[in-house]
């Protein structure tokens, strides 16, 4: 059986989804596209879909008969209403990050999908996918023992004149929200933020870099430096500090070199290029559950989970290094 994708938003990610399905995986094929800038639902159906229809009403998309499952890529601030209307519809949903703007948006589709009585939603986390970040969690229970200490660090080239302080938090700092809780199976409890002195670079509305402290149940403390106006490259580093070890991310695989006096290894320079393979296994993963009418990877609770804990580091970007508590209801069994 074939599967039927509906795409909600066409943008840089939808696009590149609409590949993914169509030129690179098995066993699906987007039907039917949505975008309120249909000149962008247009050029991807020309690109990936031809066979696609475009929708001018994402609900009437998301109810399709031509439609078994859905892909919500649009704006961040849309993503609820969709995700809530393809649970309505009994669908599995990507949904890419955030689950919801806020954490009560993100608890109200936690709410809907335990009324469905089973997993329909999977969020876009893809790191859990990034082979290098599996293979450190696999360190973690064979090689460091218990985690002591993690010290992680998430550097941007440049960001644009609208990205500002709490963007920080909700756009860069959000992935490693997500990947170092699944990394330590642990809840964090508290947060605070650290200003250094402001690089040059950054422009008048962001305080840049920063560096997020985190404390887990499990008594773990995390320190994470956001800085993005590094200039030198998109740079992800996670070392994980155990009882009886330490282990790193790996770096990207690179040509090295040795020349004139230097050992050399490239740095990429885009995010696109960092995680690119995982982006391929969180989506076929999709696919797979989506074909038995469920979902599968990041869950729902996830995306709440880091949207409380976001909304936490935002107030603990504005306490100016006073300690957040970070509350989080009992998880949900359907979750478990
Ligand atoms: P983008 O290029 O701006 O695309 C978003 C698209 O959604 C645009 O075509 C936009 O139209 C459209 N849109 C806006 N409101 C809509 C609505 N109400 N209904 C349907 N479509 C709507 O942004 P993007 O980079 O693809 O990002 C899209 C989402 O993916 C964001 O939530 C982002 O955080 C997430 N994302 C995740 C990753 C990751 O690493 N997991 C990477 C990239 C993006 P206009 O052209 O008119 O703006």
């Amino acid at each position: 059986m074939t599967l039927k994708i509906g795409v909600i938003g066409t943008g840089a990610i939808g696009q590149d989804h609409t590949r993914r399905i169509n030129e690179v995986l098995a066993g699906a094929r987007v039907t039917a596209l949505n975008d309120v800038n249909r000149a962008n639902a247009e050029t991807c159906q020309r690109q990936y879909a031809p066979e696609a229809r475009i929708f001018d009403d994402p609900h009437a998309l998301i109810r399709d008969a031509d439609v078994d499952a859905v892909l919500v890529c649009s704006w961040g601030q849309t993503h609820e209403e969709y995700v809530l209307a393809a649970v309505a519809a009994g669908k599995p949903c990507f949904c890419e990050k955030p689950l919801a703007t806020t954490a009560e948006g993100a608890r109200r589709i936690v709410e809907a999908e335990q009324a469905a009585g089973k997993r329909l939603v999977q969020v876009g986390f893809m790191r859990r996918y990034d082979p290098g970040y599996v293979a450190l969690k696999k360190a973690v229970s064979e090689v460091t023992g218990a985690p002591l200490m993690v010290h992680a660090a998430h550097r941007n080239p440049r960001v644009g004149e609208n990205y500002v302080t709490p963007m920080a938090i909700h756009d860069t700092l959000i992935h490693e929200i997500d990947v170092l809780r699944w990394l330590l199976d642990d809840d964090y409890t508290s947060a605070r933020v650290f200003f250094p002195r402001k690089s040059p670079r950054a422009h008048e509305k962001l305080r840049d870099p920063q560096v997020v402290v985190l404390e887990t149940a499990g008594g773990v403390v995390i320190d994470v430096e956001i800085f993005v106006n590094c200039h030198y490259g998109y740079d992800i580093q996670c070392e994980i500090v155990g009882e009886d070890g330490i282990a790193r991310l790996p770096e990207p695989m690179g040509i090295q070199t040795r020349s004139g006096a230097v050992l050399g290894q490239p740095i990429l320079m885009d995010w696109k290029d960092r995680f690119i393979d995982s982006y391929d296994y969180e989506l076929a993963d999709f696919l797979k559950a989506a074909a038995q009418g469920t979902a599968a990877g990041p869950t729902a609770w996830d995306g709440y989970v880091a949207a409380v804990t976001a909304d936490a580091c935002v107030a603990a970007q504005e306490a100016e290094g006073q300690a957040v508590s970070i509350d989080l209801p009992a998880r949900p069994s359907l979750y478990a």
